[in-house]
């Protein structure tokens, strides 16, 4: 598998899941189905596999989460990075309208999952406070806003005003609050969701990195390890950007790039009470890391930049504290606790992809750091074709494997475009990102 240097976050102290097995596969089994990772994708596939009936074995090289589902920043939104319309364009109106209702859904099938397993990973609130920072992206909320209008108040727009009293600063145009949307704690669902998977009666070994695929003298495939093997009808590749050459050219389908959060340290009692009092999560219409939430212990949770391609890699604090001056003026000195990253899979249009890479053999990866819901989803519709479901029936079409032109190129032309949003996010908050002028620390400028 692909090198991840950095631990999984540790912030939480919460009591959370008992810890997974730890047992190495060091037998030879036979199953219907072997799934590779243990992250969203595959926990989900081996959970949805084994209630349909199925014997399933989940090989994880290190331990459930520790690829992004464990890293990441928790937001399960009900949106891919496309809006609705273009989506039907990507794949026609028919399946874009599968797609669309599929993703809206998401997040209460997350909810159902958390709730059926009693995974204690759902942070309460008021769902995800979409805030617009240009009069331009203000207009493009609206639109947005009046497209949904059939959500009842699931879906609404905010003006100014409202936005300020629902965010805690006078930063923004107005916004979009979705209260489909729920916020996370990731590893912990993503441990939850493994755990689930085992009391469904998936037989889960950690610390079993698959070396090698091959056909198996009978029928079906062998996933071997160092330790052992298993013999099964139908393989899952659920590992995303931690890909490597495990299938010949699956990670070239995707771009890897570095994603990073932090987390502050404990504020003073009260000195968090006016920020986003509701208990919404914002993100804003800049292209890079706006996420902001609070989270248990009087603390806020932020996404953050960094270098993109280089491991081990830091988190840029010094641009995370800007970041959280510039919307919260009020909070003073930030300090940090802790902060991590983790490989995020990028693809050419900024959708994920379900493959077939040959009789019985699937994957569903790239999903360009939308991937809570997304992943939760592909591994239900993973179970489904491999328990012989018409692949027409699927929410996105079954394709077959393209890896990516100049491959080796990619990481650059991504690392390049990052630094084109970073410079397009300045231009725009030196522009326009002065807020809605009711604000003191945000002096209004005619234009
Ligand atoms: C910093 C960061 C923030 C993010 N924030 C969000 C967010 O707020 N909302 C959102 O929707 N998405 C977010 N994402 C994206 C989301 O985390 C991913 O899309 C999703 O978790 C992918 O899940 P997965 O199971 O496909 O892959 P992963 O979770 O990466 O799992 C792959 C697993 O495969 C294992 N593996 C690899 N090779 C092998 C092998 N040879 N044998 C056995 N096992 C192997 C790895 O150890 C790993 O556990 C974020 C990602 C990052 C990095």
């Amino acid at each position: 598998m692909v090198a991840e240097p950095c631990p999984l976050p540790s912030w939480d102290k919460t009591p959370g899941e008992p810890p997974a097995p730890v047992a190495s596969l060091s037998e030879s089994l036979r199953a219907d189905a072997v799934v590779i990772g243990a992250g969203i994708t595959g926990s989900s596939t081996a959970l949805h596999l084994a209630r349909s009936g199925k014997q399933v074995v989940q090989l994880e090289a290190r331990e459930p989460g520790w690829g992004a589902s464990g890293r990441a920043y928790g937001n399960v939104v009900p949106v891919s990075k496309h809006d609705e319309r273009r989506i039907e364009q990507f794949y026609g109106h028919q399946r874009g309208r599968r797609l669309n209702e599929a993703l809206a859904a998401g997040p209460e099938v997350v909810r159902g999952l958390l709730a059926e397993f009693r995974i204690g990973a759902l942070y309460h609130g008021g769902g995800w406070l979409l805030a617009a920072h240009t009069p331009r992206a203000d207009a493009d909320l609206q639109r947005r806003a009046l497209r949904h209008a059939g959500a009842g108040d699931a879906i609404a727009y905010h003006d100014a005003h409202e936005t300020s009293e629902l965010s805690g600063t006078d930063f923004y145009r107005g916004s979009l609050v979705d209260r489909r949307a729920l916020a996370v704690n990731s590893l912990a669902y993503s441990q939850g969701l493994a755990r689930a998977a085992r009391q469904v009666g998936v037989g889960q070994f950690c610390n079993s990195p698959v070396t090698r695929i091959e056909r198996s003298d009978g029928a079906g495939w062998r996933a071997s390890t160092r330790g052992g093997e298993v013999v099964a009808d139908t393989v899952l590749i659920c590992t995303n950007a931690y890909s490597n050459g495990l299938w010949p050219n699956l990670s070239r389908t995707v771009v890897p790039v570095r994603g990073y959060s932090a987390i502050t340290g404990p504020f003073e009692d009260g000195a968090l009470d006016g920020v986003l009092p509701y208990g919404h999560f914002l993100t804003d219409t800049r292209h890079l890391w706006s996420g902001i939430r609070k989270v248990p212990g009087n603390r806020l949770h932020v996404g953050a930049g960094g270098p993109p391609l280089r491991e081990p890699a830091r988190a840029d604090l010094a641009g995370a504290t800007r970041r959280l001056q510039m919307v919260y003026p009020q909070l003073g000195d930030i300090e940090w606790e802790e902060h991590w990253s983790g490989w995020v899979a990028l693809t050419g249009n900024q959708l994920p992809k379900i493959l077939r890479l040959d009789d019985g053999v699937w994957a569903a990866l790239g999903y360009s750091g939308r991937g809570l819901s997304f992943a939760t989803l592909l591994g239900r519709e993973l179970a489904k074709l491999a328990d012989g479901a018409d692949r027409d029936e699927a929410i996105l079409p079954v394709e077959d494997m393209r890896p990516l032109p100049f491959h080796a190129l990619t990481p650059f032309v991504a690392a390049a475009c990052i630094k084109y949003y970073e410079a397009l996010d300045r231009w725009s908050v030196w522009r326009y990102g002065r807020g809605s002028g009711r604000n003191p620390n945000y002096a209004f400028r005619s234009r």
